[in-house]
């Protein structure tokens, strides 16, 4: 079967002949049907050779979904042809967090060498792909695969991020998106349903600036150096009560913290260089800040955020590729040409 894989750190992908996998005792085997691509597989192709954290070469796409094709010997209670997107962050599942459904931060992963697809293990970037347990697998029911399967990571990852910080988003408050690509407009659409607060969007482009308001942004902000006092322009002394950065690089990070008021939350989702980080002291920022730097979701906050889609709340805007073209969708991510997702449609 095809399947777009790093092969080697600091190249582009490439699309492979590999061999088609087999399902063992309890995985399942899923005919793909959609693979999103991610800016974190774009981070992940640029780390230097040394200190790689994957095997390789390893089948890209952390984003997927697709019908039951096969399953391995011990798994009941799913049908062949069931449409369904898969949970990504694997997790132990017995563990602590893995009990409340955050497998996205299983205290046991690493040291049982469980990864995710496209992260450690094979992804969704091919023709079929194995999923190691069926408890992660979310039913999609009548959702169209391609444009629900963004939703698993661009979807899930803001859900995840926005949610504790909803009681704060009380009316006359503002919450800043910094960065709209495939996580910041699904980002802007849940704030816009989940809150009634006043919604500023930053990005670098006029383009990435009128598709911020087609989301629902109330007001944008070109990200530049003038970016905090635009926002303060905007949000008055009080600053914003809440700044996701789905960007993450030092520039964003200290906007970001230039932009907060007293009491809010700066929420950092984008790893931008991999080593930005938000200065943090008694003077340094409003009182009383809190910084946090989420990972992905939880399991029922995937369930959440399909059924979000599925009551019309959220449309995630799609540039659909086939596996041959996957090369071409890898290079508009990293040249930040695309409009919400790009999803390979094998
Ligand atoms: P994307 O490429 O789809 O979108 C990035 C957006 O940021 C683009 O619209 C781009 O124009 C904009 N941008 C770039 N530089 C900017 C700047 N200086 N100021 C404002 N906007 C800027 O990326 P994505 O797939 O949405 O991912 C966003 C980030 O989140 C990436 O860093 C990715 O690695 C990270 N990520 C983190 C998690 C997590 O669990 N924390 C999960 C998924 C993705
Ligand atoms: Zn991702
Ligand atoms: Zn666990």
């Amino acid at each position: 079967m095809k399947a777009i894989q790093i092969v080697k750190p600091q190249s582009p992908p490439e699309l492979r002949e590999v061999d088609k996998p087999e399902p063992g005792p309890g995985q399942v085997l899923l005919e793909v049907t959609a693979a999103g691509a991610c800016h974190s597989d774009d981070f992940v192709l640029n780390l230097p050779a040394e200190g790689f954290p994957y095997p390789l070469p390893m089948t890209l796409g952390h984003e997927g979904a697709g019908v039951v094709a096969a399953v391995g010997s011990g798994v009941t209670g799913l049908s062949e042809g069931t449409s369904v997107a898969v949970y990504g962050p694997w997790g132990c599942g017995t563990c602590h967090f893995c009990s409340r459904g955050l497998e996205n931060y299983c205290s046991r992963a690493a040291e049982l060498g469980i990864a995710p697809p496209g992260l450690g293990n094979p992804g969704a970037m091919a023709e079929y792909m194995l999923v190691d347990d069926p408890r992660h697998l979310v039913p999609l029911g009548d959702l169209d695969p391609v444009s629900a399967v963004p939703l698993t990571d661009a979807g899930l990852t803001p859900y995840h991020a926005i949610k504790p910080t909803l009681p704060k988003l009380v009316g006359g408050t503002t919450a800043v998106v910094i960065g709209v690509g495939g996580l910041g407009h699904v980002g802007i659409q849940l704030l816009r349903h989940l809150t009634p607060a006043r919604i500023i969007a930053l990005d670098v482009t006029d383009e990435k600036l009128d598709f911020a308001r087609e989301n629902g942004a109330h007001e944008v902000v070109r990200s530049d150096a003038d970016a905090v006092t635009n926002v303060r322009k905007i949000t008055g002394n009080e600053g914003a009560t809440a700044v996701f950065d789905f960007v993450g690089l030092q520039p964003t990070l200290d906007a970001a913290m230039g932009m907060v008021g007293t009491m809010g939350d700066v929420v950092i989702v984008g790893i931008g260089d991999g080593v930005a980080a938000a200065k943090v002291g008694f003077f340094t920022q409003p009182f009383e800040v809190s910084v946090r730097a989420p990972y992905w979701g939880a399991r029922e906050e995937l369930i959440e955020v399909l059924d979000l889609a599925r009551d019309g709340v959220l449309k995630v805007a799609v540039e659909r590729f086939s596996l041959d073209d996957g090369l071409e969708a890898y290079r508009r991510l990293a040249a930040n040409e695309l409009r919400g997702r790009a999803v390979v449609v094998p």
